[in-house]
């Protein structure tokens, strides 16, 4: 027997269609010819920052099991005419790829080549080129389908290589063709029950009582339902009801909500644009509102320092940044887009600066004196006493924010970033 792992990407465009879509397409029809698929097919969400992205950046692979060549040809060419019939053509940022890529045999076991995972995790993390993908293709012996520009075998690589320590699933039922584009029909109180059942084996449902599970363009999904498991997403999916008729669902094991994209590092200097982070510092100022309900502050360390931003998306989440007060000890976690500030998605506030008002002293009559003019000290307007060379108390007040992690909503969470509810959880791992 012989594993057969595909990975597809750049399908789609903002007018429509998705790859997990085509994946399902394809999967079905493999399944019709008698293909085997080896588990779960696989969602695997790249740098949030690449420039080409439709949406979410996410890539697609599965593994097939395949036991002669021909059957092997079959599966190849079923893949490529759909992903050729399939994806946005014409649109000029749709350039698809596809790979099919053997592991070795090595002691009976089939073996990666690491360099593909290595690849993953850059792809992830960094900002990669058509180059780099068709060499790392010849090196590691993966054949390579370009269409157009061809620049989503980047993707396909990354997902074929990308090894899962933690994973997430998503179940994502699609609509029938002729409702694509229209209102999605789901009732909203099916969504509130299957939350309050299922939750926090499946998460992100709902955002302050809206449905956070139905996408809001005109793509062919009705909805996605992300969770722990399989067996989770489905039975959310089962208490779901959907108003339109589906063509079918399909889940898949995904590296969303997993936080793989953030670097960990120490020191502010060393961080890049398009790249995402953990770092701790300093908050340098008091955050500042800008029109259109933005907000932003300055993190520094000994190093330098970074402007950090939380975004009008972000809603209720910026109540807590604009509590914060210079002196602060916070660590951040987010990405520096083409802004070139850090796009808070979680912070934790490590330690809390002493605030301070200050007022005026009392007078020995009890009564809070007033100002006698600059300089000149003050004065009890109860009894006349006055205090030449009086100073105003600073009295430290209890801060509003109390130390810990916070996080943006569901509806302006990252595909990759960790919900702090999967934070607490061991990372398992995955079998793939
Ligand atoms: P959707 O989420 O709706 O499927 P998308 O947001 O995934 O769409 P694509 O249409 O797949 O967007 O386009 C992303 C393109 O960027 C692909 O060609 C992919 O190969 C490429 N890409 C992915 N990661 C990187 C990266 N780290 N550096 C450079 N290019 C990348």
């Amino acid at each position: 027997m012989n594993e057969l792992y595909v990975g597809i990407d750049d399908t789609d465009s903002p007018e429509g269609m998705c790859t997990t879509y085509i994946t399902f397409v394809i999967i079905n029809e493999l399944k019709d010819f008698g293909f085997e698929i080896a588990s779960y097919p696989r969602l695997i969400r790249l740098n949030p920052f690449a420039r080409f992205k439709t949406r979410g950046n996410g890539a697609v692979s599965f593994k097939l099991i395949v036991d002669s060549q021909l059957k092997k040809d079959e599966a190849k060419k079923i893949i490529l005419d759909a992903v050729k019939n399939l994806s946005e053509m014409d649109n000029e940022n749709t350039n698809p790829g596809v790979v099919f890529y053997e592991a070795k045999s090595i002691n009976g076991q089939m073996v990666m080549d690491n360099r593909l995972p290595v690849f993953a995790t850059r792809a992830i993390k960094e900002i990669l080129t058509i180059k780099e993908a068709e060499k790392l293709a010849k090196d590691v012996n993966a054949e390579i389908h370009q269409f157009k520009k061809g620049r989503g075998i980047i993707g396909a690589l990354a997902a074929i290589g990308c090894y899962l320590r933690d994973s997430t699933f998503e179940l994502l039922a699609y609509r029938l063709p002729e409702n694509y584009g229209s209102a999605r029909k789901i009732n909203p109180e099916s969504v509130v029950h299957m939350d309050e059942i299922t939750y926090p084996q499946t998460f992100d449902n709902l955002d302050e009582g809206y449905m956070a599970i139905e996408p809001h363009t005109p793509c062919p999904i009705l909805y996605g339902i992300r969770g722990e498991s399989p067996e989770a997403v489905l039975e959310a999916h089962n208490l779901v009801e959907s108003l339109e008729p589906i063509e079918g669902y399909f889940i898949f094991e995904t590296n969303q909500h997993t936080d793989m994209h953030l670097q960990k590092i120490s020191k502010i200097s060393d961080m890049k644009q398009f790249a995402c982070y953990i770092i701790n510092g300093v908050v340098k100022d008091n955050p500042r509102v800008i029109e259109g309900g933005h907000i932003f502050f300055t993190l520094e360390d000994s190093s330098g320092e970074i402007e950090c931003a939380a975004y009008e998306p972000t809603k209720r989440f910026r109540n807590i940044v604009k509590k914060l007060i210079p002196g602060d000890k916070v660590e951040i976690y987010g990405g520096i887009g083409t802004q070139e500030t850090l796009n808070i998605e979680k912070i934790r506030i490590m330690g809390l600066a002493p605030l301070f008002k200050e007022e005026n002293p009392l007078c020995d009559c009890g009564k809070r004196m007033k100002s006698a003019g600059a300089g000149k000290g003050f004065k009890c307007i109860k009894c006349g006493n006055k205090l030449r060379d009086g100073q105003k108390l600073r009295i430290e007040i209890q801060r509003d924010i109390n130390e810990g992690f916070y996080e943006v909503p569901p509806s302006a969470r990252r595909h990759l970033s960790k919900q702090l509810i999967r934070m607490a959880k061991k990372s398992h791992d995955c079998i793939y």
